[in-house]
């Protein structure tokens, strides 16, 4: 009598960095495998865009080599269509370029010297305070004053960070500072403020050694990643659904069912959908509905435009802090093919809001931006030949003050399935990089389908 193994169906929701992972992972465990995605590509938010001739990332996406079994896979998948990139970013501040990441050096450098006077004092007493009462405040607000103290914190953080996420650092949980901002410790400033006085001789830091990174990119700029690990997972097998938008997720009956009204059957569900979008499809009761609709994302636009001229700028990208962007990127300057061959592509980045000027391109944003772009040095008006949006609705999880209870009530609510696991920036609601999410689909595979 012949007898036939049935391979347990692992199916995946979402085709960004991680859920093309985690399908990878489970081809490679000897799972049958489907991914549904709604958009009619794969990569999520590292998907490529191409408009005219030209591919434009949201926001340039390149692969850090952090994890190297990760990094290795991805570089077997692009084969020689792996481009090797320099890490050369900058910053600008106090009417300055700096190398990006900004040391704590560079921010005292573009003080006044009374300020600067205020702002150590300050870091000190913040010093102070942290050695005899340890506990730390709820809000961002004091999180950043216990970190750099209260003058750099209004100098440095407070402005720029309500611009950019919209919400006052004492409307985010300290969390946020955690996860997100970039840390410059306070031994940091202190080491290099003392550096300034000739009283600690020069040291490398953390920042300074990522500073001397390489990434890794194509040149169809981000788009070759997801493109090629979407080939590799056909080849081995597995199936990508596109353009099909999960509706419904029952998790007893083993069925997904898309707004087309596919069904697609299977064991074992991994979910990189936002929180919300998930627990809709799981039709959750009313209090988790509410929970998830308060994990709220910031969203962007990514402003891609044609610019007839070689070169704009030196990095790879640039942020600004009182612009109406907040980084501008050259992915020509780390490889990226633009026809013709004499232009150049700008990914020009602002958060942003729904249905807010930016996001429905209104002609003032629009003049503010080429405005700023001139002032910047990086390009005038009229070498503007194509102007591409790009949007992303959920671009940057925000962690509004309390958000933790509602992000324990949901996930305590999808523990309860044991064949579901939910995962990957949106799944687990926090900042990976790709590699990181990629990660996060692989752990959850192995947590599905242990040995
Ligand atoms: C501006 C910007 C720049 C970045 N630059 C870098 C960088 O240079 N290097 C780096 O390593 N990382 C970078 N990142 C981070 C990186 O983009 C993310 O970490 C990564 O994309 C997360 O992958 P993910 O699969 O978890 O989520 P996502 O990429 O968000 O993928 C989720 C997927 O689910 C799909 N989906 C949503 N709803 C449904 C539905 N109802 N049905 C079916 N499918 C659905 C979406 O279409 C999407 O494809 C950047 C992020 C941003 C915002």
């Amino acid at each position: 009598m012949e007898v036939t193994t049935m391979k347990k169906h692992l199916v995946v929701l979402g085709a960004g960095p991680c859920g093309l992972y985690a399908a990878l992972t489970a081809l490679k465990k000897g799972l049958r495998v489907t991914l549904v995605e709604k958009e009619n590509a794969p990569g999520g938010l590292a998907a490529g865009h191409k408009r005219g001739g030209n591919f434009y990332d949201l926001g340039v996406h390149m692969l850090h080599a952090f994890d190297q079994e990760i990094f290795q896979d991805c570089a077997e998948a692009m084969g020689e269509k792996r481009i090797e990139v320099p890490l050369k970013a900058h910053i600008k501040w106090a009417g300055k370029l700096y190398h990006y990441p900004l040391r704590g050096r560079d921010i005292l450098s573009g003080i006044p010297p009374v300020t600067l006077a205020r702002c150590i004092i300050g870091l000190l007493l913040a010093e102070w305070k942290n050695r005899f009462s340890p506990e730390q405040g709820p809000t961002a607000e004091d999180a950043l004053q216990e970190i750099y103290g209260a003058p750099l914190y209004e100098v440095f953080f407070e402005t720029f960070t309500e611009r950019y996420w919209g919400v006052h650092p004492r409307d985010l949980s300290a969390e946020f500072v955690r996860r997100k901002m970039p840390r410059l410790s306070a031994v940091d400033v202190f080491k290099n403020a003392l550096q300034r006085l000739g009283l600690s001789k020069p040291q490398d830091s953390v920042e300074g050694a990522l500073r001397f990174e390489t990434l890794h990119y194509s040149q169809q700029g981000a788009n070759e990643l997801p493109q090629s690990l979407a080939r590799q997972i056909e080849s081995l097998g597995g199936e990508i659904l596109l353009g099909e938008s999960v509706n419904r997720l029952d998790l007893e009956g083993g069925v997904v069912v898309t707004d087309s009204g596919r069904e697609v059957v299977g064991d074992s569900f991994l979910s990189t959908l936002p929180l919300s979008t998930l627990a809709h499809s799981l039709r959750a009761p009313v209090d988790i509905l509410d929970s998830a609709s308060k994990l709220r994302s910031k969203p962007m636009v990514v402003f891609g435009l044609l610019v007839k001229k070689e070169r704009c700028m030196k990095a790879l990208y640039t942020y600004y802090r009182d612009k109406s962007f907040h980084r501008v990127g050259e992915p020509k300057n780390a490889g990226l093919k633009v026809q013709p061959h004499d232009h150049t592509v700008l990914i020009v980045e602002k958060t942003c809001e729904k249905g807010d000027g930016a996001w429905e391109m209104e002609a003032d944003v629009l003049d503010q931006i080429y405005d700023d772009l001139e002032e910047e040095g990086l390009c005038s008006r009229g070498d503007v030949v194509e102007c591409h949006q790009l949007k992303a609705v959920h671009a940057y999880p925000i962690f509004d003050l309390g958000f933790e209870e509602h992000l324990g009530a949901v996930q305590a609510f999808l523990e309860k399935f044991q064949n579901l696991r939910s995962t990957g920036r949106q799944g687990a609601f926090t900042y990976p990089n790709m590699h990181s999410a990629m990660r996060m689909g692989a752990d959850a595979v192995h947590e599905l389908f242990p040995e």
